[in-house]
């Protein structure tokens, strides 16, 4: 382990957030994040941590041109990855490194707010400042309606209560109060590693780092989910195993598993405008996705492809915004002329993998819109198709119940407690990994292309 390093605050207040990996993308994303924040807050200083190499693992940003780029809107900041595979649930190991996250305890700042990278920030971010740290968006099943407001102190009782873990806070948007002095920063980091180096399969989660934070850190504050919005259709169509059935699949149409506040977001297109941050958390929606059209042609065809699944609009309005970000990026003059050439090369590449990319997919027969993973119908005319049952069945006066399908989380007594923790765990993953289920049809086509990519 390195010796302390002494090391005087830099400031007050600051922006951070974190680069891994050599995916072309995610350096486009910590670019545009960095140009967003200049334009809505000049004055907080950015620092963006960087992943430095190892034996296995490449940092192509903190070479070159690509680095320059980066240093033109950041202070960039190399440090060392941290790796827990095996905390990670996911099949592919994707969260792997996501504890590297934990770094920003070192930066010597007093005040701190980091974001992920897959965000297009919408309003000056400088009010979160006044939300008491540590903070994040609440997630999870304990109801906060009553309780929890912006900026509101969450009880223990919503990340734990009887041994079952209830919650955490979504980590893609986070106030935090490092120590003040380098010692008690490396002190405080340094603990925390050894707890992150303990995690056993038995600690696995699809959101390893945010389950971890809340357990390390006591006194959590709620930011209100306008500032980090989930970017999500409200009804989606998920594949299961029927019943005790391994081998026999059914699909259903589901309400987005998500906060009720999230829904009100949804109700007009004022606040839907309101909104101070959009995330793009998950798989199953890239916005650079889009980056071959303009921004008001992917607003059209999101708003078509998703017209009964998100009636808002909201997934065409957040991915239009990120598009307008690129553009402004793209015409702004913050980078030398060497920056610009780098940029506008590695922009290219990925405006072309988008063209290809839709190319190749196919529209609906029966609605015409862009078709996500169905050969027969799409999910969008299955959600159609479901909801008109819905509005059937309800002017038939049927009375359903959906008592038989809920779970029943008050099985009661100590026997049956390992059970009903179990039982929570599993729920809560799955409503998890429903969210962010990916696009099967459309995942590995962009597998495939970024294998053949290389960084010049
Ligand atoms: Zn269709």
């Amino acid at each position: 382990m390195s010796p302390p390093v002494q090391e005087e605050l830099n400031g007050d207040t600051a922006y951070v957030s974190l680069l891994h990996g050599d995916r072309v993308e995610f350096w486009l994303y910590a670019l545009m994040l960095g140009h967003r924040l200049r334009q809505l807050d000049q004055a907080t200083p950015r620092v963006l941590l960087v992943a430095r190499p190892t034996e296995d693992y490449a940092a192509p940003f903190l070479e070159g041109m690509s680095y320059k780029c980066l240093q033109a809107l950041w202070e960039v900041r190399p440090v060392d990855l941290v790796d827990a595979a095996a905390a990670d649930k996911t099949r592919r190991k994707r969260h792997r490194y996501v504890f590297t996250k934990l770094r920003v305890f070192e930066v010597p700042y007093k005040h701190i707010m980091f974001f992920d990278l897959d965000v297009v920030v919408r309003r000056d971010p400088s009010e979160l400042f006044k939300v008491s740290a540590p903070a994040g968006m609440y997630h999870g099943r304990w109801d906060r309606s009553e309780f929890a407001s912006h900026g509101g102190l969450l009880p223990q009782e919503a990340f734990e209560k009887d041994d079952c873990v209830r919650g955490c806070v979504n980590a893609g948007l986070l106030r935090l109060d490092p120590p003040v002095t380098s010692v008690e920063r490396r002190e405080l980091l340094d603990e925390m590693l050894r707890e992150v180096a303990k995690l056993k399969e038995d600690d696995q989660s699809y959101l390893p780092e945010q389950y971890f934070l809340v357990k390390q850190i006591p006194n959590w504050h709620h930011i209100k989910v306008a500032w980090n919005c989930e970017v999500n259709p409200r009804w989606s169509v998920v594949e299961r195993h029927k019943g005790n059935s391994k081998l026999e699949k059914c699909r259903e149409v589901i309400k987005a598993e998500l906060p009720r506040d999230w829904f009100e977001l949804c109700e007009t297109q004022e606040q839907l405008r309101s909104v101070g941050m959009f995330h793009f958390s998950g798989l199953w929606l890239q916005p650079w996705w889009y980056l071959n059209m303009p921004p008001t042609e992917a607003h059209q065809q999101l708003k078509k492809q998703f017209d009964k699944r998100d009636p808002p609009g909201m997934v065409a309005l957040a991915v239009a915004e990120w598009l307008l970000a690129a553009q402004e990026l793209k015409e702004s003059a913050v980078f030398s002329e060497d920056e610009t050439y780098c940029f506008k090369q590695q922009l290219g590449m990925l405006e072309r993998t988008a063209e290809k990319w839709w190319d190749g997919v196919q529209s609906c027969n029966a609605c015409g819109a862009i078709q996500d993973d169905y050969d027969e119908s799409c999910e969008e005319c299955e959600v159609s198709a479901h909801l008109a049952r819905v509005v059937e069945r309800s002017e038939s006066a049927t009375v359903s119940t959906s008592k038989g399908r809920r779970q029943n989380w008050d099985l009661g007594g100590n026997k049956k407690r390992r059970q009903r923790k179990k039982a929570e765990k599993d729920s809560m993953e799955l409503a998890e990994s429903r969210c962010r289920r990916p696009s099967p049809a459309l995942r590995p086509r962009i597998q495939e292309t970024f294998a053949s990519v290389n960084l010049v």
